[in-house]
């Protein structure tokens, strides 16, 4: 049982996603320039590909059968193959035509012999080793069959999508039109980096931060201004985002304490409350509004905290609102290298590394200082560990689930 006023997070989250509606507007791009952004298409390709069989090696062509009945034949070399030339002519049983990598079989041959595995002399070729039909032949269609499906509607284009709908020569994609994000910092003693900063103020982490992270994402950012802890002040600065943004993302000022003010902006500006408190650690002061289908989220003021909630929570409603198929974050199972106490009606989600114990088996071992407020336990970590939220005790070797950060992959 989460605490009675908590919401646990995987709640939260399927909550707003089941009231988000993509915003349903697209574009036409470059595929070169659609990295991050998500299909509005389903494409197939319309070519087999590699469009005709190919030499996966340099070598020579010739047919497999009559090797098999002729070991000793020295072949005639009677043609050559290079790529982007092909031979038009027939390779006859009993010849060999001289053949390039990624030059197209010309009729004939079914098997290639590498260089190094042949005697060449005299215009003449033997091989040496047993014949297999279609050895170092890269089949016609052994990427993808003329109609096979290249990508979907709501998928988010990678690097190797890029390079799948190029090699099928897809040059243009309809793609959703980014999403505007609009990013706040709330507080009075919040200072923009590059400011003099006044006795008892502190440097504004969470914007610079919240962009990184959403431009990660691939969406687009409408940096906001630094609002002070006044209930009017942040109504003016949400409507005023609100003209232009499909979004908004403002840290700080989240809590219901006296100079907390999110919440009550949010509702003044028109939108529904849909999530208020989260059952986790770091992040529980986090509300998320709806008002149409403009999303307003108030992140905790506390950098690793609104880390932690934009990552879980705010990043998967993005992807819907985007136009993408949100997916639950990429986690993996492994035993904890840590023994820790914790309390139960709370999931915690703590900055961790992989190491390999004695045995050489991995584990997660707890990262940098502890504290919701602490950046440096996030810079070095490798991703996040969930301590779940029933859990009391965390013993060493227990199965835990990890989450690795985007840029610790290849
Ligand atoms: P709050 O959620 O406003 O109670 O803030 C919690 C803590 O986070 C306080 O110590 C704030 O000073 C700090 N904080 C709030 N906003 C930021 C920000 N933009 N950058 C760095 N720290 C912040
Ligand atoms: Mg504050």
């Amino acid at each position: 049982m989460s605490h009675p006023d908590t919401t646990p997070l995987a709640e939260a989250r399927d909550n707003v996603l089941s009231q988000l509606t993509p915003l349903g507007l697209s574009e036409t791009v470059s595929v070169r320039q659609a990295n991050k952004r998500f299909s509005a298409e389903d494409l197939v390709s319309h070519y087999d590909l590699p469009p005709s069989d190919n030499a996966a090696v340099d070598g020579f062509g010739i047919h497999a059968a009559f090797l098999a009945h002729h070991p000793d034949h020295a072949f005639r070399i009677v043609a050559s193959a290079r790529a982007g030339h092909p031979f038009d002519g027939v390779i006859k049983e009993g010849e060999a035509v001289r053949i390039f990598t990624g030059a197209m079989m010309p009729t004939g041959p079914d098997c290639i012999f590498m260089h190094e595995d042949c005697e060449e002399s005299d215009g003449f070729v033997r091989c040496a080793l047993p014949a297999r039909q279609g050895m170092n032949v890269r089949p016609r269609g052994e990427n993808l069959s003329s109609g096979e499906v290249l990508l979907t509607a709501g998928q988010k284009l990678t690097p190797a999508i890029i390079g799948q709908l190029s090699a099928a020569g897809v040059e243009d994609i309809k793609v959703s039109r980014q999403l505007r994000v609009a990013i706040l910092s709330t507080g009075d003693e919040i200072t923009a980096p590059g400011m003099p900063l006044k006795k008892g103020h502190i440097f504004d982490a969470n914007a610079p931060m919240l962009s990184a992270l959403v431009g990660a994402d691939g969406h687009a950012i409408h940096d906001g201004v630094i609002v002070p802890d006044e209930r009017a002040a942040l109504v003016t600065a949400y409507k005023t985002a609100l003209e232009t943004a499909d979004v908004i993302l403002s840290s700080g000022g989240a809590s219901d304490g006296d100079e907390d003010h999110t919440q009550g902006a949010l509702r003044d500006s028109g939108a529904d409350c849909l999530v208020w408190r989260l059952a986790m650690k770091p992040g529980r002061p986090m509300a998320v509004g709806l008002r149409g289908n403009q999303l307003i989220c108030c992140l905790p003021g506390n950098p690793v905290a609104a880390f932690v909630c934009y990552k879980l929570l705010v990043a998967p409603l993005l992807d819907r609102l985007a136009g993408g198929k949100p997916h639950p974050a990429f986690t993996v199972r492994v035993a904890a290298g840590f023994s820790q106490k914790k309390r139960a009606g709370r999931a915690e989600y703590l900055r961790a590394r992989i190491e390999t114990d004695a045995t050489g088996a991995s584990v997660i071992q707890l990262h940098g200082r502890k504290g919701a407020g602490v950046i440096s336990s996030l810079t070095g970590a490798e991703g996040l560990v969930e301590l779940p939220l029933e859990a009391e005790n965390i013993i060493a070797g227990q199965m835990l689930s990890f989450m690795p950060f985007q840029e610790i992959g290849i």
